[in-house]
């Protein structure tokens, strides 16, 4: 699922339905934190998206019967038939869909994007004031469906960013659960019988030996280890299995779960609520960006789409000339080859046997980019005997274990090195205390976290630690700084995400880009780095053309700029299968920056894709749009509510129109799944977060490794740029804090525990800075 959350900002006066709320009122699967007048106004909005349309269908019904070409019984027509029929009738209320859409808004976004929604849905449900979004003077709940479908089709291509944003804010989401819900006591979603989307096989329970090791929180406790690393995705993983090799007692903590491959259900529905960084509902605070970051054991190494490139040299230059230490050409190079040994990336799984691993989707790209004389090239990915007829589902985690994610690789080797896990164990904060041995500056202290149970218990921990290595992401690295208190102006600047541009062909056969290896050939045509020497991200930067890997209900939300009524919206939905998508990766070069939302806990990510940054994407587009048409495709176009998807007569028109059109917030689908930069490393405090050991200009002993400490944007797909500075990272640490003799090691370690990690029940009452960590004695 993506896209979508609620963050319409508006000045206007309104009465919102939850300041009036009683017992009555309350939507009790939001746990109470919608009321029902807001929940009956959502799904007013819903069955308008997805009404009853059978008596629209009956006179075009036999006509779409070839476009279904998946049925139990391909020559029953009459089971087809009734396939149609049902899915036509369907509306949004009969698969609760606004009662999907408040219970996960209540269950994965802020307070303050909450009451956003509220007031957008207090708007909606308001005469008078809700003109403003609808142009209406009634109330949008009562007016009539042709004129509530009008008001939206209105709204997405406004020129009014606000209404803009009002329909991004529900609309996608509303697609996806419609697609991808599976409601209580079903095993599928009703409408992917009508759409061709094959029901994924439950999980094969394979026991098998566990090679991670997790330690159970079941009461407040207080733990001791020589480094705790928050967080366990790329930068997380490699950091903690360098450091527990060199003998460091290695504790990592990771706020989501652990995903084992029993437990993979790939159904989106299910797994991304378990996977992504708020169920795959994270957006720019202004929505207009969809940002898809992973939230689990392996972090967005657990989730990805395995493209395995090295750093191009001419940005290892760049960062040279203010890091020349942590990006000398052979050392960097030297991190390269070993992480990408420990990760096995090859090109074997890419190109099998010379004929290719590609899936449709690929194919498709392959020819277009030959066309283009764009120079088609494989990608290298992380994998180990890829079974293909098994791929398709990386984006919500891999059941064979071939993608060498960082949980199957670095956490393992943690972990036989006696490092441990604690999985939904959300960090809070960094403790510091000022140390003499740093003439009175800070130095890091320990880590408190709270443990969440499946119970719906919340425990606190904390962990005292010689080292801290905050490997939170590029997202919340900088959130957890900041809620330290940590100062330096520079957290969360500088901020990139590699905004992608969609490329949406329609073909005339299946293309099913749900299924096979999902990113499997890359062109750099359109990329041309200029590198810029001040860490301002260089100019004129171009993008990479790739595909995504993208099921039924992410393909649904990011089709919403086709939506015009309910009908022909399923209608052109039939033909999911057939869609193809290539994905315009662009080296942005004016950053965003994370900050902290109103409550104080989680990032707000302030991100607008600026003019210079679309222009430069727009090169591929333009070619990928003409290849497609000229392939076959009978329509094609990118995600822009207010235009058409072009076909053969109409695409030389459509390029001019979209260019002339430029970027406007909320228009185009924009999506990231690559952040960065945020906590960047740097030649001075004054430009940077960590120096080039990637240590904390501000608080001695804290490490940042990950995603964050880039200095600009890489350009292109990140994992093993950030895999690699890592892995120097890590061996920093071991040079800069080599562990002491063994004495002073075990000063407070008891010798009994079968464990490495002890737990100091005693210090659990005393505050962080009464504790001095012995080794500095
Ligand atoms: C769908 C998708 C596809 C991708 N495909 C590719 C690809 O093919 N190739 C490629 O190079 N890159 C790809 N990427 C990007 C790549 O996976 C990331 O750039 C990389 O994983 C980032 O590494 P990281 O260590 O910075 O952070 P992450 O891997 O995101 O790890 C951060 C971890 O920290 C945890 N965390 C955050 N805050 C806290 C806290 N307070 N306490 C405890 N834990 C916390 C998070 O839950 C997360 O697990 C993809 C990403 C996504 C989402």
């Amino acid at each position: 699922m993506s896209s979508s959350s609620s963050s319409v900002s508006t000045t206007t006066t309104t009465t919102t339905t939850s300041t009036n709320s009683n017992k009555n009122d309350i939507h009790i699967e939001s746990n109470g934190v919608f009321t029902m007048t807001e929940y009956k106004t959502l799904c007013v909005i819903c069955d308008t998206l997805f009404s009853d349309d059978s008596e629209v269908a009956l006179n075009e019904i036999e006509s779409l019967l070839p476009k279904n070409s998946k049925s139990p019984d391909e020559n029953n027509k009459e089971h087809q038939l009734n396939i149609l029929k049902e899915y036509f009738k369907r509306k949004s209320s009969d698969l609760d869909v606004a009662g999907q859409f408040l219970k996960l808004i209540a269950a994965t976004k802020s307070s303050s994007q909450i009451s956003d929604l509220k007031t957008l849905l207090g708007l909606l449900s308001t005469t008078g004031a809700g003109i403003i979004l609808t142009g209406q003077f009634s109330s949008f709940v009562n007016l009539p469906l042709k004129s509530r479908q009008q008001v939206l089709t209105m709204m997405k291509s406004s020129s009014n960013p606000i209404r803009r944003q009002a329909f991004k804010a529900i609309v996608p989401l509303v697609i996806s659960i419609y697609y991808s819900v599976i409601i209580s006591g079903e095993t599928s979603n009703p409408n992917w019988d009508a759409v061709g989307y094959d029901t994924p096989s439950p999980p094969e329970q394979i026991p098998g030996e566990e090679k991670l090791s997790f330690i159970k929180i079941t009461s407040e406790t207080s733990l001791k280890a020589d480094a705790v690393v928050i967080g366990s995705g790329a930068g997380g993983g490699v950091t903690a299995a360098i450091l527990a090799e060199a003998g460091y007692k290695v504790i990592v903590l990771e706020k989501g779960s652990y995903i084992s491959s029993n437990n993979m259900s790939w159904k989106e529905s299910e797994a991304f609520p378990l996977l992504y960084e708020q169920a795959g509902t994270l957006t720019s605070d202004d929505l207009s960006i969809n940002i898809l970051a992973g939230s689990c054991l392996g972090g967005g190494t657990t989730v990805n789409w395995t493209a395995s490139i090295r750093t191009p040299d001419i940005i290892l230059e760049e960062w040279r000339k203010q890091c020349p230490n942590a990006f000398e050409s052979s050392r960097f190079n030297r991190a390269m080859d070993s992480v990408s040994s420990r990760l096995n990336v090859n090109t074997i799984d890419t190109v099998l046997d010379g004929t290719g691993a590609h899936n449709k989707n690929n194919k498709i790209l392959e020819q277009a980019l030959r066309d283009l004389d764009a120079d088609p090239q494989p990608i290298p990915r992380n994998t180990k005997n890829c079974d293909t007829s098994q791929c398709g589902n990386c984006s919500m985690g891999c059941r064979s274990k071939s993608k060498q994610s960082s949980m199957v690789t670095y956490l393992e080797d943690c972990c036989s090195k006696g490092g441990q896990i604690i999985t939904n164990c959300q960090a809070e904060e960094i403790t510091t205390t000022s140390s003499p041995s740093s003439g009175g500056g800070q130095t890091v202290h320990g880590v408190i976290g709270y443990v969440s149970t499946p119970d719906g218990l919340k425990y606190r921990i904390f962990i005292k630690a010689h080292i801290v290595v905050c490997s939170a992401g590029a997202l919340h690295t900088p959130t957890l700084l900041l809620k330290s208190r940590i100062k330096n102006s520079n957290i969360g600047n500088n901020l990139y995400l590699h905004p992608v541009i969609p490329i949406i062909g329609e073909h005339t056969q299946p293309v099913d880009l749900w299924k096979g290896p999902p990113m499997t050939v890359i062109s750099k045509k359109y990329q041309k780095i200029i590198p810029n020497n001040n860490l301002r991200g260089g100019k004129n930067t171009g993008s990479i053309l790739e595909t995504p890997n993208a099921h039924i209900g992410l393909s649904g939300s990011n089709c919403s700029f086709i939506w015009e009524d309910s009908f022909n919206f399923k209608k052109k939905f039939l033909n999911a299968r057939n869609f193809s998508a290539f994905i315009s990766i662009c080296r942005d070069t004016v950053p965003g920056k994370i900050r902290l939302d109103k409550d104080g806990k989680s990032p707000k990510i302030q991100y607008k894709l600026s003019d210079r940054d679309w222009k430069s994407m727009m090169p591929s587009v333009e070619a990928s749009l003409r290849a497609l048409i000229k392939n076959g495709a009978v329509e094609a176009s990118i995600p822009m509510n207010g235009f058409k998807p072009a076909n053969q007569d109409t695409i030389e028109q459509y390029i001019k129109s979209i260019k002339s059109n430029g970027y406007k917030s909320n228009q185009t689908v924009i999506l990231s799944a690559h952040q960065m930069g945020s906590c960047r490393m740097g030649s001075s405090r004054s430009n940077s977060v960590v120096n080039e050991n990637g240590e904390s200009w501000d608080v001695k002993r804290l490490f940042i490794s990950d995603g964050s400490v880039l200095p600009t944007s890489v350009g292109v797909n990140p994992m093993i740029t950030i895999y690699a500075i890592s892995h120097i990272i890590a061996n920093q640490i071991i040079q800069l804090y080599p562990l002491p003799n063994s004495s002073s090691t075990t000063t407070t370690i008891a010798a009994t525990t079968s464990s490495n990690i002890n737990i100091l029940n005693d210090e659990i009452n005393h505050s962080p800075t009464q504790i001095a960590y012995e080794r500095d004695n």
